[in-house]
């Protein structure tokens, strides 16, 4: 969204890219152009601008509607033919003066099925609610000369509003004014540190948005100080609007499971009316009245439509969500549980994903020297080793007095984090580990933070920022000891610039170096041998840092340039132990793990190599080469790299989206607001539960409760198992769907008269006699090399490796099996309806215990799974009721059958029984003289 406020003068553009913006203009420049003054807008001004653009809140795409949710569920096609089948059922029965039992029964099943869809599809919704929540603050405004409390809703551009510790940012705005006035902008940048402000700024245009000292941002904290803006962007015209906005347009996609459930919806409905047509028409030819062949129809379209499938997969979801939060990994959508089993690549970030995220500094180097540091974990004891290197060109060896220690203390005087010691005598760190690994060093040279933070006080500062990759300070030092060591550069100054950050950035900012002779001039070769200094300790896979000052640098306002380099210190983040392992699974899996991290290149590749995910050679892409690639390129570049770095989060979006269009199911992880769009975008969202915030939280599909990148992997096999478990039902489902189809079908054209089985009775084999054994079959506990076989491929059908066939062939052999009892059964005389409805039901208690695997059922443990024994127990217990007990024998219209008819039904299952296992023994020779050949 655009504001103008007349058609003759625009007010400055508020998107990112074509700024000059509000923080390039003064204070008073801003108020003629938003035509506001200092007693704040008048109450006709703040209605017409109310009126003009809207309320202040963010407009995200607006969620489906409740209604239009169900509606979705009650399109699905399978529905609509049984609302039809259900239509017709009730006009036969009420021209036959009949009970329109049928008609009832297939109308519940219809609405119990719609409701489980749509319970399942309305908790998808929330991922967009935490960024609205955001923005609901009461305000202090001024408006005709008076300071007064609003909803945030009410405020438009040109209000001033007043801002106070505690308070959260309702609008973009421009400072006027501030007294010690600190934000967390971490809804933006992810980053928990305090931000200072400064409203008597004028800022370059192209500053980034995220260091605008003088602008405050809607959905940010204020954490200490007050002041007073002008508000120049509300609602959807705001950062935090256009943030909204990309995820907005990043679409969700939908889960392989979704596609694939929707195809099998139309291949089912589609051969079910070619049959019916089919049927139909052999019948009439064959004399068979036509009422007779409607119902046969009918009974037909029921028997195809696996009713009980939604539920056992709703189900199966479940309790693979369950079984995945013990493994410390929470799913926040539940088809993702089924989409986690077809990921192929799995995008990860590096630093506390794959490591740790325990900072230790193992070297510095400062002077020409290099300095190892001993010691354990954050424990402030150790020691420092010195050994001489080549100095750089022009330069004597060895390092000036006191270097070594200005570089230690400029670590701590550029940081926030405490030292702290647990009640069991360890330590930890409060605060960035980054930063607490410089406090840690400093202690070890004892140097005592607390003391020297006191001492030499902060001013000001420009916090860390993952875009601008450095941290700036500036202390007060009146008497001069701290820069001491600096000789006579330093002379008179009473403020010190200290900043750290990437090498690159650092370097780039200082044309002066503390050599072994004070402060020397920094020529070109000697910064040749610094960068070459940071490349092997990169390479060596430590993260750098690099740290410099500048004497009589007495404010932000001017340019880190002119800085004097004090040194390096090589931090070691240690892999988790456990990443190794779960990189070498996904290769074993088939799954490309993918490192896109903020780190240099040589020490992504340098823990890349160390975690087995790529070679010493490997390519690495910086992400400013990302930037120049186009679509094309870019897609080509994705299939082969697996390390990425310096990459801003805004690229994380580019590579998901060209890894998709490559074909691939991709996993992302993600912890500040700016990756919120590239987790909605991939097909598995990962957020971190630790160290994320709520929004890339809510733009997730899952939360690791350890950050832990392992996480991912046991993940993705729980996946997998679920869906196997799927396919193991759809299976069985389908195979008795086709049977009873087949069997129903053939009825009429064998000449018998009536309907082998009603629409009712269908309704129960599907919900019931095969609903709750596939129940059974989704709680097995686990397969064999499931973690060895290549992910589902991605649009895979549901029938791909042998299902569709195996539904065929079963579906025909269990028939056939019925069929042959039919006709005996009606040729002898005997109840023939009820003796075929009751091998069908045994039948498919055998194939429930043969489907649980590929191997005999002599050959795995028949009590692994006791709730498929109980299930089988319950269903036929059940299925006798239906027989014996006469009211359930007349609602259902069967007829108590004598022992010896039981027996034969028994019999013909068991036939089935057999057959199954016969077969699974001679695929399993067939295999091994395969592998033997
Ligand atoms: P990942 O994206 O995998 O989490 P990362 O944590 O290394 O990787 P960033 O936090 O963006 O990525 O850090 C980028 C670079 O900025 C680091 O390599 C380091 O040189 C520098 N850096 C990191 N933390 C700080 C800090 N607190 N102060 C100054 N510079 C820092």
């Amino acid at each position: 969204m655009r504001l103008v406020f007349s058609a003759d003068r625009p007010v400055p553009s508020l998107s990112r890219i074509d700024s000059p913006a509000w923080h390039n203009l003064t204070v008073k420049e801003c108020l003629q152009q938003l035509e506001a003054t200092a007693e704040g807008l008048s109450t006709a001004q703040t209605a017409e601008r109310l009126a003009r653009l809207g309320p202040n809140k963010l407009e995200l795409a607006p969620g489906r509607s409740n209604m239009r949710i169900l509606w979705d569920q009650l399109s699905n096609v399978m529905l609509i033919m049984l609302l039809a089948v259900a239509a017709v059922s009730a006009a036969i029965a009420f021209s036959a003066q009949r009970f329109p039992k049928d008609a009832i029964a297939i109308v519940l099943i219809v609405g119990l099925n719609a409701l489980l869809g749509y319970l399942q599809e309305s908790r998808a919704q929330t991922a967009l609610l935490a960024l609205r929540e955001m923005a609901q603050p009461l305000v202090t405004v001024r408006r005709d000369g008076h300071w007064e409390r609003l909803p945030s809703e009410q405020l438009v551009p040109g209000d001033l509003i007043r801002m106070e510790a505690g308070d959260r940012v309702p609008a973009d705005a421009r400072l006027m004014e501030v007294a010690e006035l600190g934000l967390r902008e971490a809804a933006l940048t992810g980053e928990a540190e305090a931000v200072f402000k400064k409203a008597d700024l004028v800022m370059e245009a192209a500053t980034p948005v995220l260091e605008r000292q003088n602008c405050l941002f809607q959905g940010t904290e204020v954490v200490r100080g007050r002041g007073t803006a002008v508000v120049t962007a509300t609602g959807m015209g705001t950062e935090l609007g256009q943030i909204a906005e990309l995820i907005n347009s990043a679409g969700g996609e939908t889960t392989p499971l979704q596609e694939r459930l929707d195809g099998l919806a139309n291949v089912l409905v589609g051969s079910a009316l070619a049959l019916v047509a089919l049927v139909v028409l052999g019948g009439w030819l064959l004399g068979q009245p036509l009422l007779g062949l409607l119902e046969v129809a009918l009974s037909m379209a029921v028997a195809i439509v696996p009713e009980g499938l939604p539920a056992v997969i709703t189900v199966t979801l479940a309790i693979g969500t369950q079984r995945m939060v013990q493994r410390a990994a929470l799913i926040r959508r539940l088809p993702a549980v089924e989409a986690l089993g077809s990921v192929t690549v799995i995008c990860t970030d590096k630093t506390g994903t794959l490591t740790l995220n325990r900072q230790v500094v193992e070297e510095l180097r400062c002077g020409s020297q290099s300095i190892a540091v001993s010691g354990r974990g954050y424990d402030p004891h150790g020691s420092f080793t010195v050994s001489e290197l080549a100095p750089p060109e022009g330069a004597v060896p060895g390092i000036t007095a006191g270097a070594r220690d200005l570089l230690l203390a400029a670590g701590v005087l550029c940081s926030d984090a405490e030292l702290k010691k647990e009640e069991d005598g360890s330590w930890d760190v409060l605060g960035d580990p980054t930063e607490g690994a410089l406090v840690v060093a400093a202690s070890k040279a004892s140097l005592d933070g607390f003391a020297l933070r006191s001492h030499y006080k902060r001013k000001a500062e420009i916090p860390f920022s993952s875009e601008r990759q450095l941290m700036a300070v500036w202390v007060d030092d009146t008497t001069g000891t701290l820069q001491q060591p600096l000789g006579d550069v330093s002379k008179g100054s009473s403020t010190l610039l200290i900043t750290k950050g990437a090498p690159e950035v650092i370097l780039g900012s200082c044309d002066r170096w503390i050599g072994n002779h004070g402060v020397a001039v920094l020529s070109d070769p000697q910064r040749q041998w610094w960068v070459e200094q940071a490349r092997q300790l990169a390479a060596s896979g430590l993260r750098v840092l690099a740290f410099a000052c500048a004497p009589h640098h007495t404010s932000p306002e001017q340019s880190l340039d002119h800085q004097v380099l004090l040194g390096l210190m090589a931090q070691l983040d240690p892999a988790r132990p456990e990443v190794a392992e779960a990189v070498a699974r996904c290769r074993e899996a088939g799954i490309r793990p993918v490192m896109i991290t903020g780190d240099h290149p040589l020490t992504a590749r340098a823990i890349g190599q160390g975690i087995g995910l790529v070679d010493a050679n490997a390519e690495v892409v910086l992400g400013r080469e990302l930037e120049q690639f186009n679509d094309a390129r870019l897609q080509e570049v994705v299939s082969r790299c697996s390390v990425y770095a310096r990459v801003p989060p805004e690229q994380k979006l580019r590579i998901v989206k060209a890894l998709q269009a490559n074909g691939q199911v991709v996993a992302m992880t993600g912890d500040g607001v700016n990756d919120a769009p590239a987790l909605k975008q991939a097909h598995i969202g990962v957020a971190m539960g630790i160290t994320g915030t709520e929004v890339s939280k809510e733009a997730s599909d899952m939360v690791l409760l350890d950050d832990n990148f392992a996480t991912i992997v046991n993940a993705v096999e729980e996946g997998r198992l679920v869906y196997a478990n799927i396919r193991r039902f759809v299976k069985y489902i389908l195979g008795s769907n086709v049977g009873e189809l087949i069997t129903i079908a053939s009825a009429p054209l064998l000449g018998m008269v009536g309907v082998p089985l009603s629409p009712l009775q269908i309704l129960w084999m599907n919900l019931v006699t095969d609903g709750v054994p596939a129940l059974a079959l989704a709680l097995e506990p686990g397969e064999e090399g499931l973690m060895q076989r290549p992910p589902a491929e991605p649009g895979e059908s549901i029938f791909a490796r042998g299902i569709g066939s195996y539904i065929l062939r079963i579906g025909v052999v269990f028939a056939v099996i019925t069929i042959v009892l039919m006709v005996y059964a009606a040729g002898s005389g005997a109840p023939w309806k009820t003796m075929v409805f009751t091998t069908l039901c045994l039948a498919q208690m055998g194939h429930a215990l043969a489907a649980r695997s590929d191997l005999p059922l002599v050959q795995i443990n028949p009590f692994s799974n006791p709730w498929l024994i109980w299930a089988v127990v319950l269903t036929t217990g059940l299925q006798m009721a239906l027989l014996y007990v006469p009211f359930l024998s007349k609602f259902f219209e069967t007829t108590p059958l004598s022992l010896q008819d039981l027996a034969i039904c028994v019999g013909f299952s068991l036939i089935f029984f057999s057959y199954l296992e016969i077969e699974k023994l001679w695929r399993l020779w067939r295999r091994r003289a395969h592998a033997d050949a």
